[in-house]
């Protein structure tokens, strides 16, 4: 089965508006495991329209458009579908309450050109849009083909698709789909790609790399008639990659919401352990990585911003000799941090973070990317020297990173970094 995406709107081609529909779009059609070969983007111009629509079927057997289901007069989306496939649009009475009651709902007038969008083709399937008036559609085409019209918005294109496209287009392929996600930290994509690359070329299951900053994610999807079926196809190949990569993968999650911040509350919890984290060039960053965690309150006891170098000995209690002596961002004053906060806020652990992320302050013997990242249990202190590169940005992000990953690694959670 091919697919296409087609979104409509003027307000695209200007610029004013980015098109996260398609990527959105694109990413579930990928782990759909549904083929597409095209992407078009068209103004709201009827002749323009039209020879799109007939382009896209020509190349594929699901057109899938985003905007210009609303009721005015630029909304022309349906109604030049209708004249590709040759049909009148017809008063759907089921579309029009549905309408109604949204309408009820939101105590607003209803004016008679909003029932244009309770209007379609004969032999169309109605989409419910519980986040908006205008409902979508699957619309009949001819032959096998259909269009499948989407709202615009994107919160309410979104729970439409997942809701109700997807078990359309996974009926309608006959085939049932599984993924796992297997989450990376401290080896590159280049590296990966060179052990897994031969898996990497296979078809079922398929295993398909992502990246992110510091991280990679993979993804491992089987199709098969059945989910049991698709299910079975996976753990040989989990089996192979982790034998292949081992400690550093990090997680294997059912879905792509797990993070590095996750699996360190998590082990965290596990161990029945609270931490806290003392920053400089982060400002922030670590704590609030992991307070972004559901549920982090069971682990996080607080922490320090330590920016300006005399706040490290005002707050975390790092005699400002030993700053003197081996320099702000130095070995010692990252462990002297992370044990100064394990102690005053009497944590399990806690983690620290000095570092140059520039642009300016570096030097030959320290250059921009030097950070230290300081880890201290009951049982003592280390540190992780790392030498960075990037800018600002990449700099503090990958510190964050590191941080988290060291968070869980003392929690008892194997990950490198
Ligand atoms: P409405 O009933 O709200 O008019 P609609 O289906 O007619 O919905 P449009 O008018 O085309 O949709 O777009 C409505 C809004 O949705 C746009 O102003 C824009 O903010 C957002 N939007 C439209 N298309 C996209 C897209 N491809 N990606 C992201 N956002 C989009
Ligand atoms: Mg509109």
């Amino acid at each position: 089965m091919i697919a296409e995406i087609l979104c409509i709107g003027t307000e695209l081609l200007m610029g004013q508006v980015l098109n996260t529909n398609a990527q959105f779009l694109s990413r579930r059609l990928s782990a759909l495991g549904i083929s597409q070969y095209h992407q078009t983007v068209v103004g709201d111009n009827a002749a323009r329209l039209e020879a799109a629509y007939r382009l896209a079927l020509s190349r594929a057997d699901v057109v899938i458009t985003s905007g210009g289901l609303g009721p005015t007069a630029d909304d022309i989306t349906k109604r030049i579908a209708a004249k590709v496939a040759g049909q009148e649009l017809v008063l759907f009475p089921e579309a029009e309450e549905m309408i109604r009651t949204r309408f009820r709902q939101y105590r607003k007038e209803m004016t008679a050109n909003n029932l244009s969008q309770a209007m379609f083709t004969p032999d169309t399937t109605v989409l419910l849009n519980p986040n908006g008036t205008a409902p979508g559609a699957i619309v009949p085409m001819g032959g096998s083909k259909v269009v499948i019209h989407l709202p615009g918005p994107p919160f309410e294109l979104e729970p439409m698709f997942i809701d109700q496209v997807e078990p359309y287009l996974l009926q309608r392929s006959g085939r049932a789909l599984v993924s796992r996600y297997i989450r990376i930290f401290g080896m590159g994509e280049a590296a990966i790609d060179l052990r897994l690359r031969d898996l990497m070329a296979g078809s079922n299951p398929t295993l398909s790399p992502y990246c992110s900053l510091g991280e990679v994610m993979l993804r491992a999807t089987a199709s098969a008639p059945t989910k049991e079926e698709a299910e079975a196809l996976l753990p040989p190949l989990l089996d192979e990659v982790r034998a292949r990569l081992g400690d550093v993968i990090y997680a294997i999650d059912e879905d792509d919401s797990g993070s590095l911040a996750r699996v360190a509350v998590d082990a965290l919890k596990a161990r029945g352990w609270t931490c806290a984290a003392c920053e400089s060039l982060t400002g922030g960053m670590i704590s609030a990585a992991l307070v972004g965690v559901p549920g982090a309150s069971a682990v996080v006891r607080g922490g320090f911003v330590t920016y300006q170098t005399d706040t490290k000995t005002l707050l975390a209690g790092v005699p400002a000799e030993m700053i003197e002596r081996f320099d702000v961002v130095s070995a010692e004053v990252a462990m002297a941090m992370a044990q100064g906060t394990r102690e005053r806020l009497d944590v399990d652990v806690a983690v620290s973070a000095t570092g140059l992320a520039g642009p300016d302050g570096g030097t030959p013997e320290k250059p921009v990317g030097t950070v230290f990242v300081g880890i201290a249990t009951r049982a003592g202190a280390r540190v992780l020297p790392l030498a960075l590169t990037g800018n600002r940005e990449r700099i503090r992000t990958l510190t964050v990173k590191h941080a988290l990953s060291q968070l869980a690694k003392e929690a008892g959670k194997r990950v490198q970094g």
